[in-house]
């Protein structure tokens, strides 16, 4: 599902920062991969750029077979929304919109119209067992209830993919085992799940391991 090959990414910070050095790897759709590596390796921006969320400076990146290299930032959009969940370590959840309404949001640059978004978002919420706080506010639920919802909301528009980074970092371990569970569950349901992560329970989840060192990734 998704190809990269010789992908790069410098940033510029007075000097060239290599983040990504001539990165080749393959995603398949349902497999569920971890990435783990020092601080600073680039984990990070290895999935910002297979998430569409960062562009590389040079190589082929291709998702289903469309060259995303050299697209604008519109055109990747339309696929990110369409494709691709996200999940971070800090939920980015809004406050002062309901627990459904934050699920919603997740689905603005899919493809799904207004009208529908409002149902998907419920059954979201029904299948991580949180649909009775729908309309609770977001800060009246605990880590775990939080980082839950926001895998609804990264899933609630069933895209293909779900980009993770340092889902369990703020969760203690008891939440962190419902996460991977919930991760787990999406995934044999058909979801590619990829997961930053620097905890080794976590890593330990993946049918295949990458290690980034140095901005260069390879497998485990
Ligand atoms: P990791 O996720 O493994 O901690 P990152 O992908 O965040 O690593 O960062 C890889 C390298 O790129 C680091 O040296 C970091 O300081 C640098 N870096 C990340 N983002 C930027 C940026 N926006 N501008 C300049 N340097 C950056």
């Amino acid at each position: 599902m998704l190809e990269l090959t010789d992908v790069s990414r410098t940033y510029d910070d007075g000097h060239p920062v290599h983040a990504l050095r001539r990165a080749t790897l393959r995603f398949a759709e349902g497999e569920y991969v971890t990435i783990t590596g020092p601080s600073g390796s680039g984990k990070s921006t290895l999935l910002n750029v297979v998430g569409l969320l960062d562009a590389p400076d040079g190589g082929s990146y291709r998702v289903r077979g469309v060259e995303t290299v050299g697209l604008g930032e519109r055109l990747r959009g339309g696929i990110r929304g369409q494709l691709f969940g996200f999940v971070f370590q800090a939920f980015h959840l809004l406050p002062g919109r309901t627990t459904v309404e934050n699920v919603e949001l997740g689905m603005l640059y899919g493809p799904h119209p207004r009208r529908v978004r409002r149902r998907m978002a419920m059954a979201a919420l029904d299948r991580i067992g949180l649909a009775h706080r729908a309309h609770a506010d977001p800060r009246t639920l605990s880590g775990g209830e939080r980082q839950r919802v926001a895998i609804a909301r990264a899933v609630g528009g069933r895209p293909r993919a779900v980009f993770c980074d340092e889902p369990t970092g703020n969760l203690d371990s008891a939440n962190t085992g419902t996460v991977l569970a919930l991760l787990r569950e999406l995934n044999a349901a058909g979801l590619t799940v990829v997961v930053v992560t620097h905890d080794d329970r976590v890593a330990a989840e993946g049918h295949r391991r990458l290690r980034v060192v140095d901005g260069i990734v390879g497998e485990e």
